[in-house]
């Protein structure tokens, strides 16, 4: 599904490498946190696989399309088979919750009967149906973020990418969003969770990528987000 292979990025000519020799592959229906403190590469991560930047070297696959030299208007494809969360929900004020979700068929072309059938099956998921004609403003901000990942896979993407999904959030709600989208996972789609969330990642034991200044210092199934290494002196770090 994602495969990064040395895959290395810098801003500018002038700024470090923001990602160094990052390689890691995800299969199809894996559910993967991308970790790490802020400034670590993370947010690189996502924006690579959804060509808002490109990298400097190596090589990207999403879905099976290569990102190297990808042409401008190729973009669109790869970006229909990846449904995106961030931290800030990104909603539209002005359109109420079935009109957030709707927004994202309207703009792949589809008909007024598909986003009658379909909206309604996605807000079911993330438990809003009730919802349906409310705005964001009158909204919780789990709510919030649960018509986000409504729009987020409304379309059926193959791969869904948060970043910080639950940043705005307390513990309680950010362990239902999370819920939300294991469910998601569990019905087929690939889900990639950028997040310095500890307690998150420490309650879920998925596997985690954790990335520290731009390279990956680790790989693991089923972890916790604190990891143990041996320092040079032989002591047992936590
Ligand atoms: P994270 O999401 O883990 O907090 P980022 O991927 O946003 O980390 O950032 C990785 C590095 O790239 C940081 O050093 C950051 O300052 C730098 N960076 C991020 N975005 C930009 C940008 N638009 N221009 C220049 N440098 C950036
Ligand atoms: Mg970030």
């Amino acid at each position: 599904m994602v495969d990064f292979h040395n895959v290395s990025m810098s801003y500018s000519k002038k700024s470090p490498l923001a990602l160094r020799n990052v390689s890691f592959h995800v299969n199809s229906g894996e559910f993967v946190f991308v970790i790490g403190t802020s400034g670590s590469g993370k947010s690189t991560v996502v924006k690579l696989l959804s060509c808002e930047e490109q990298a400097n070297s190596g090589e990207i696959v999403v879905g099976g399309t290569s990102l190297t030299r990808i042409k401008q208007r190729a973009i669109p494809y790869v970006r229909r088979n990846i449904g995106m969360v961030f931290q800030d929900f990104r909603l539209i004020e002005t359109k109420n919750v079935f009109e957030n979700v709707a927004f994202a068929m309207e703009i792949v072309g589809a008909s007024k009967r598909q986003i009658n059938r379909q909206v309604p099956i996605v807000l079911s998921t993330v438990g809003l149906r009730q919802k349906a004609a409310m705005r964001p403003s009158e909204l919780s901000g789990g709510e919030q973020q649960r018509v986000a990942i409504a729009r987020a896979i409304v379309n059926n993407p193959k791969l869904l990418l948060a970043d910080e999904p639950t940043g705005n959030l307390d513990p309680d709600t950010s362990e239902q969003i999370m819920a939300v989208l294991k469910e998601i996972n569990r019905e087929g789609t690939t889900v990639m969770i950028c997040t310095h969330d500890h307690d998150l990642v420490d309650r879920m034991k998925q596997r985690v990528i954790e990335v520290r200044n731009g390279v990956v210092i680790r790989d693991e199934e089923r972890a916790g987000y604190a990891y143990c290494e041996i320092n040079p002196e032989g002591m047992l770090q936590t």
